[in-house]
């Protein structure tokens, strides 16, 4: 089932959290709604379930499946959750904690006895929890309660499935595991699910399409590609991995690193990895610097330099071309691009 939000504005006092932010999400999409801090992510996920009004203004919609479900209440919507601290219910079981959303249905949609239990066991099969149905949440893992907490979720037959900082609580290692899991659940089941994450790698590794998000205001809306290759603006740019800044000094041939993170310079980003690093400065284009820390462990060989004003660089590149350098700690090289990225003007200063 699609979504769909129309020119949602929301305030908090005289803040405001979302900005006129409109965006569809097609049936079967698992979509990451990517940001900073504060930036809206979830009072833009709160608004969609029902949880959360928005500012009455003409024209401010949500529709499930094209219809608008601004009268109806958050059961009505049909919305299944997951936030980052399983609230699982701590006293009961596994089984119960899954089955309690079928078993608090009254009248018609009440389900028999045997029914509830064959779509329990179904759902715990499904989540890889086979055998620890009796077990009481504390003597799970974290990855395992979160799993748990998702088969909570699907047992209503959600319209969707709205995730907020799913993963949050859990170490790295787990993370990755549930990461990879939860993508290929997504591929099994195609339910319509937005997960909130400030976590970029998280959203472009599990995304089908990834919406950037700051100040409330949707920077761009694309796919894990769009928005890593082809960012729309500066801050895309540099929230999307890592990025070093640099202007050209007018009027003079070199290039030098921005001393002040100046705005409206014309700035330009380079990636790490698509920084040379030579001996020596051919044609002018190189910065000079001086190697600061060499970092060989991992798939990348990672390299911080520092310039003439005390300015870090950040290089990577794969260990065979690491190999033919062979430069070391303290030693006088130059930084080259070898692809700039160009934006008309920076709006703010990138922290
Ligand atoms: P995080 O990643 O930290 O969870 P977020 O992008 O999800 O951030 P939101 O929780 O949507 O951000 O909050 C957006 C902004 O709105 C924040 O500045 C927050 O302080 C503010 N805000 C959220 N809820 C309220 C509230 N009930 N009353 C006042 N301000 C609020």
């Amino acid at each position: 089932m699609s979504i769909e939000v129309k020119n949602i504005t929301k305030h908090f006092g005289t803040f405001t959290a979302l900005n006129n932010v409109s965006l569809r999400i097609p049936d079967g999409e698992l979509v990451a709604l990517l940001g900073p801090s504060g930036s809206g992510k979830t009072t833009l996920l709160r608004i969609i379930a029902g949880l959360e009004e928005f500012d009455p203004i003409d024209g401010a919609d949500i529709l499930f499946k094209g219809v608008s479900v601004i009268g109806n209440r958050v059961a009505e919507r049909r919305v299944g959750f997951v936030f980052q601290h399983y609230a699982l219910f701590r006293h009961q079981r596994v089984f119960d904690n899954i089955a309690f959303g079928l078993r608090v249905r009254r009248g018609a949609n009440r389900l028999p006895k045997d029914e509830i239990k064959r779509r329990v066991m179904e759902l715990i099969s499904l989540i890889q929890l086979e055998g620890m149905e009796n077990r009481y949440p504390d003597q799970l893992s974290g990855g395992q309660r979160q799993r748990v907490a998702l088969a909570r979720a699907l047992a209503i037959e959600p319209k969707f499935l709205l995730l907020d900082e799913p993963f949050g609580a859990l170490d790295a290692r787990v993370r990755q595991n549930l990461r990879r899991w939860l993508r290929r659940l997504h591929d099994e089941i195609k339910l319509t699910s937005v997960f909130v994450t400030h976590d970029q790698e998280e959203a472009l590794e599990l995304a089908d399409r990834v919406i950037v998000m700051n100040h409330g205001l949707i920077e761009q809306d694309g796919t894990p590609f769009e928005v890593f290759h082809q960012p729309k603006n500066a801050f895309v740019m540099d929230f999307l991995g890592s990025v070093n800044l640099f202007h050209k000094r007018l009027g003079v041939g070199g290039i030098v690193f921005d001393p002040q993170h100046m705005v409206g310079q014309n700035p330009f980003f380079v990636r790490p990895h698509e920084i040379d690093i030579l001996p020596d400065n051919p044609d002018n284009e190189g910065i000079s610097a001086t190697v600061q820390r060499i970092q060989l462990a991992g798939a990348i060989a990672k390299i911080e330099l520092v310039d003439v004003n005390e300015r870090e660089i950040f290089v990577e590149m794969s260990h065979e071309k690491y190999q033919q350098h062979r430069f070391t700690i303290g030693d006088a090289v130059f930084a080259v691009p070898q692809k700039t990225v160009h934006f008309d003007a920076l709006t703010e200063p990138i922290a």
